[in-house]
């Protein structure tokens, strides 16, 4: 059975279409805008107005304000400067004790949830523990592991299968230079050159990046990722053994550093040289 993207998967759309929803999930997989989309696509499916064959009509006033993301009942967090804080926690807990306004389901999506603090985590839990009714947390992550015990413990799992990551790599014509880096300086300035002259294949580098190096930290233990890179698997064992845990780790930071300053910095150019310069090979 293949998956589309653009539809929910079959879990969420089980427990949509049975109205009895846990108080959290999370959506986990190895590329997040297909994880930010499941969760949109729930979020619609829940408070449609008028559903259609089981599926969001996608089309009426509340589907279209939850695509703008300015439907009051769906509220959307995740990392300022890197990282999710106590503060919108607390304001959010005050917030949710409000009546629901427009739809069925007040649902929260917290993305890229790796990266709550232990305390906006235990902000989080807190909520969890008692949690208000008909409101729903759906949090995405591409580190499962990174999120605290209890936290997993609270939260139902939503694993998207690999097809429906719909990665596509093949107008990646740098893959293979941008995963094995250039040694030479010049190369690597070429190459540079070519992911800073366009700010979303730019974005996807980073986000093959972070796959890639949490893919070799993998690949060090021996384990096998479930990764949309993974017919480089052989090319990922071999490289692995060249670098060593804390190199990975600071690739990895460099790597999202990166991703943050490209929100804010105008120059591209700028910012793709030092990336490359900064990565350990
Ligand atoms: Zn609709």
């Amino acid at each position: 059975m293949t998956f589309d993207i653009n539809t929910l998967t079959p879990l969420l759309a089980r427990v949509a279409a049975s109205g009895s929803l846990a108080p959290a999930y999370v959506i986990t997989g190895s590329h997040p805008p297909a994880l930010s989309l499941q969760a949109l696509l729930f979020a619609k499916r829940l408070n449609c107005l008028s559903v259609t064959k089981d599926a969001a009509c996608l089309t009426c006033a509340a589907c279209k304000k939850i695509e703008k993301r300015t439907h009051p009942d769906v509220k959307h967090m995740g990392p300022e400067e890197g990282t999710i804080k106590i503060e919108p926690l607390r304001a959010l807990q005050k917030e949710l004790h409000l009546k629901a306004l427009e739809g069925p389901w007040k649902i929260v999506i917290l993305e890229e949830a790796h990266e709550l603090t232990p305390s906006a985590s235990n902000a989080l839990l807190k909520i969890l523990e008692e949690p208000p009714s008909k409101t729903v947390f759906l949090l995405t992550t591409v580190f499962y592991e990174n999120l605290l015990e209890t936290i997993r413990s609270r939260c139902q799992r939503v694993s998207l299968p690999l097809s429906q990551h719909a990665f596509a790599l093949e107008p990646f014509a740098d893959l293979h230079e941008l995963l094995t880096l250039p040694t030479r300086t010049s190369e690597r300035f070429e190459l540079a050159h070519k992911i800073g002259s366009d700010e979303t294949y730019f974005k996807q580098c980073l986000e093959i990046l972070l796959i890639w190096y949490r893919d070799l930290l993998f690949y060090k233990e021996d384990l096998a990722p479930l990764s949309p890179l993974q017919e480089k698997r052989s090319l990922g064992e071999t490289i692995s053994r060249k670098f060593t845990r804390t190199h990975l780790y600071e690739n990895l930071e460099t790597v999202l550093n990166t991703k943050i300053s490209l929100q804010t910095q105008v120059n591209r150019q700028l910012l793709a040289e030092n990336l490359l310069l900064r990565l350990h090979v």
